[in-house]
């Protein structure tokens, strides 16, 4: 068989979210674009997690101003696409004294720098979600700038949409499987040209460049998850919620007073949600599917199977605060990605003309967008 050999402005590998950001923000630039996915579509953690996009997750400043681009994106994306997307905003519950106290505290200076947040006594949560369970409900903050997506659907829609404009190729089931500078090299022996090559391989850290990815520090993670099937009779969540544990998973409201507090009363009372990183959020898809989760483990406690222990942990958490209709389990998986200990993207150039993006955590969908676009070298 011949091998092939092509030109464009950008080569891309991997055709997850990061991969399809920086795609969109070089075909915008009127540039000519190829994307290469070794699977038949995207198969990685764009696929697997809430599809949240979670702003209020992020530090002010350039985290969540780059959120907040992503978020324009996202709208104008699903505008021109058709992907479903909602408004939905979020709701962080507080059920303890300590919970509730870190809530104000954020809350006290979070507009100044930039978040719509606002506080809500138990009665307003529950008049916003009425799915939240009212036991032991101390209050709420709610956050207006977070979105819904359904990733199973999305990135497929966004890859299809993609390959629409002009100047845009698509390449499924092609490996890269070397990059020079101005050139990609195939399993198959193609070659595609280009004077700039952004590498987006997520989680595979072993395929390209794995020198530089192991200096980086970059961590696997592994996060489990579960989802019911449609909830009966148009019953709806509401906001994307979180719980009190999620104040510990997101460096923003480490500053609060009270947060080492929580921190130490939660490492006492439950270590065994310490032991394996789990933290409550929930989500529904426009399928009325309720998406539950998330625990992390790294590097050498990822195991190929899945630990029911987990399952256990995080369904007796949300049922702390969530009261469902239907308790069913229809499906559980998990998803890996790469992330990085303290920045929260990796953006290196190993060779002239080559970019290795990626390592955005556990926050891909909230930021790959607007960083692709913001940072557009
Ligand atoms: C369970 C879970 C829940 C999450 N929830 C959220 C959330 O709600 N909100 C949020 O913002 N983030 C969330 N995240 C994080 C987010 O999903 C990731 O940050 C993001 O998807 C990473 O995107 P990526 O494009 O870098 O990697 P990936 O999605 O892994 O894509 C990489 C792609 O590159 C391809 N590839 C790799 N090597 C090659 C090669 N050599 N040649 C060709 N192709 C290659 C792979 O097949 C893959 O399709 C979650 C993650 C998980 C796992």
């Amino acid at each position: 068989m011949s091998t092939r050999h092509e030109s464009f402005d950008v080569a891309i590998v991997g055709a997850g979210i990061a991969g399809l950001a920086h795609a969109w923000a070089a075909l915008r630039r009127g540039l000519r674009v190829v994307v290469l996915e070794r699977d038949d579509r995207a198969d990685g953690a764009s696929v697997r997690n809430f599809g949240m996009t979670w702003p209020i997750g992020q530090l002010p400043g350039n985290g969540l101003q780059t959120a907040l681009h992503s978020r324009e994106l996202w709208l104008e994306l699903a505008d021109a696409s058709g992907l479903w997307l909602k408004l939905c905003g979020s709701l962080h519950l507080a059920y303890r004294d300590d919970e509730w106290a870190v809530l104000q505290e954020f809350a006290a200076t979070a507009t100044d720098d930039g978040y719509q947040v606002g506080l809500l006594t138990a009665n307003q949560v529950l008049d916003m979600s009425p799915a939240t369970n009212p036991e032991g409900l101390r209050g709420g903050m709610r956050s207006e700038t977070e979105l819904g997506i359904n990733p199973r659907t999305a990135i497929a829609r966004f890859a299809a949409w993609l390959a629409e404009q002009p100047g845009a190729t698509f390449r499924f089931g092609t490996t890269a499987t070397a990059v020079e500078t101005g050139r990609v090299t195939t399993q198959a022996g193609d070659t595609f040209n280009a004077e700039r090559i952004i590498i987006c391989s997520g989680s595979d850290t072993r395929t390209l460049f794995p020198e530089v990815l192991a200096r980086s520090g970059v961590r696997l993670c592994k996060l489990q998850m579960l989802r019911t099937p449609t909830q009966p009779k148009g019953w709806t969540l509401g906001p994307h919620l979180a719980s009190g544990l999620t104040l510990r998973h997101y460096r923003l409201f480490e500053a609060c007073p009270s947060f080492s507090a929580l921190r130490a009363r939660i490492a006492e009372e439950t270590p065994e949600l310490d032991r394996f990183g789990i933290h409550i959020l929930a989500a529904q898809n426009d399928r009325g599917e309720v998406l539950l989760g998330d625990s992390h483990e790294y590097d050498a406690d990822i195991q190929p199977q899945d630990k029911p222990e987990i399952d256990e942990l995080i369904l007796r958490e949300v049922r702390k605060m969530i009261r469902l209709p239907n308790w069913t389990i229809a499906h559980r998986w998990h998803g890996v990605y790469v992330k990085h200990p303290t920045q929260s993207v990796i953006d290196v150039e190993p060779l002239k003309g080559v970019r290795i993006v990626t390592s955005f955590g556990g926050a891909g969908m909230t930021l790959a967008l607007g960083y692709a676009d913001l940072n557009w070298k």
